[in-house]
């Protein structure tokens, strides 16, 4: 198998090298290795407006979007060199929802007038949307969602409630699934509407989770307002625009994840060398299993790679992606704090640099306030984005063919 990259992705990897090489200072080790939350968050912040400014946010878009029209091999080839640099790709949760998910999502289904009102914001950081699929009464049975939409006039009116939606309180806007035909069968009632959040008609309530943080919020819509136009895809069609959105969601990171979870492995193990750990045979072969994952999930991430390169859709592959990157998540963080030992009762150094997954190079890895943060969060992993059961339902079903979970489960 030959897995080296054409000539011109070379190139392209070049001019990467030359951009960090002109824009970061020489003593730079990494995210990791930056001493304090606050500076952290500022240096994510500003090094996002140096991606932006040298067009490298989102090279795979089209060009007349504010892309580079390349392809999404040469966005690998961008993600393994800031990874290998210990830098951020954006500015996550941000662009994690904002580019990733309702970006690609807005170039697959929406309107012209859509894609020239958001993505010059998107990409800008001008605009910054956040998710509002999960209800109260409606998770993994997503199409399940009450949040009702009506016209009234040229304008939508939203009422219901949303939750667990993340840095709702640091976004302008929510892409919001909503019902818009009660009398339909539940997928096909249901439409994809864009809403402002800075209105009358919304109240956004963060939640604190159980590592501290309060990553996410409860959104309540009395009354709230958008306009007639701001519904992607087609009225009663929002469920095929967010599957694509899922996908996006699940799958867009298949082949640059290992190369974080990589950096964050080496650093265990350097943890394990240097307190001795590493010669307690049961852990060495436990991290020898982690090792050995990982290299699993990069050859997975070449493998989708080179299915969209040839212009297949990810389709089911998103969820292979999801289910092994979250589950081994969950595995290598217990494994950090079995490593540990009682030195993780006394919890030092800095806590990671970003919160819901792997830590950044350049971070300590004696740091122990880094690893069980990093370990609770790596719970949620398995959760958002669809949980575990739910991936291997989509698989089971819909990728193997086997016989359909009975509908009373859901
Ligand atoms: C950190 C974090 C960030 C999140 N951010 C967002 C966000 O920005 N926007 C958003 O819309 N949502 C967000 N979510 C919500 C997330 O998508 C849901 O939590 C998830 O879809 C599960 O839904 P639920 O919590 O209602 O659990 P439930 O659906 O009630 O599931 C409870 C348990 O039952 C299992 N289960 C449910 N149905 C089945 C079945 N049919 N077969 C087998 N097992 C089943 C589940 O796997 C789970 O273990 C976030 C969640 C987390 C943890």
């Amino acid at each position: 198998m030959d897995i080296s990259y054409p000539p011109e992705i070379e190139g392209f990897r070049a001019e990467v090298r030359a951009v960090l090489a002109e824009e970061l200072p020489a003593d730079w080790r990494g995210m990791g290795a930056i001493p304090d939350a606050e500076s952290t968050r500022e240096f994510v912040r500003s090094w996002r407006s140096t991606l932006h400014r040298r067009g490298l946010l989102a090279v795979a878009w089209p060009v007349e979007y504010g892309g580079r029209g390349l392809t999404k091999l040469h966005q690998v080839v961008l993600v393994e060199e800031l990874t290998r640099a210990g830098l951020p790709f954006g500015d996550v949760p941000r662009d994690s929802t904002g580019l990733k998910m309702l970006g690609n999502t807005l170039l697959r289904w929406g309107t012209e007038q859509q894609k020239a009102e958001l993505l010059p914001g998107l990409l800008s950081g001008g605009q910054r949307w956040c998710q509002g699929f999960s209800e109260p009464g409606a998770g993994s049975d997503l199409a399940s969602v009450s949040t009702r939409a009506r016209l009234d006039g040229d304008e939508w009116v939203v009422d219901g409630q949303k939750i667990w939606t993340s840095a709702a309180d640091r976004s302008t806007g929510i892409f919001v699934l909503a019902r818009t035909d009660p009398a339909a069968p539940k997928h096909k009632g249901l439409s994809f509407l864009l809403v402002p959040l800075d209105q009358p008609g919304v109240d956004v309530r963060p939640i604190r989770h159980m590592s501290g943080g309060a990553e996410f919020c409860e959104v309540f819509f009395t009354g709230a307002r958008t306009r007639g136009d701001m519904v992607v895809g087609a009225v009663g069609g929002g469920w095929a625009v967010a599957q694509t959105l899922l996908t996006f969601e699940r799958g867009e990171e298949a082949a640059t994840n290992p190369l974080l979870f990589r950096a964050e492995l080496d650093r265990l193990m350097e943890l394990a060398r240097r307190t001795g750990r590493a010669n307690d045979p049961v852990l060495r072969q436990r991290l020898a299993r982690c090792y050995a994952r990982v290299e699993v999930m990069r050859y997975l991430g070449y493998r989708i790679l080179s299915d969209v390169l040839a212009g297949d859709e990810i389709g089911h592959a998103a969820s292979v992606s999801k289910l092994y990157w979250s589950e081994y998540h969950r595995e290598v963080t217990q494994l950090a704090l079995d490593v540990e030992g009682l030195d993780g009762l006394i919890p030092v150094g800095k806590g990671p640099s970003r919160p819901m997954r792997a830590d950044d190079p350049g971070a300590d890895p004696l740091s122990t306030n880094s690893w069980w943060q990093v370990s609770l969060n790596a719970r949620a992993g398995t959760i958002y984005a669809g949980t575990s059961e739910v991936q291997r339902t989509i698989l089971a079903e819909r990728a193997l063919g086997l016989p359909r979970e009975p509908a009373g489960t859901r």
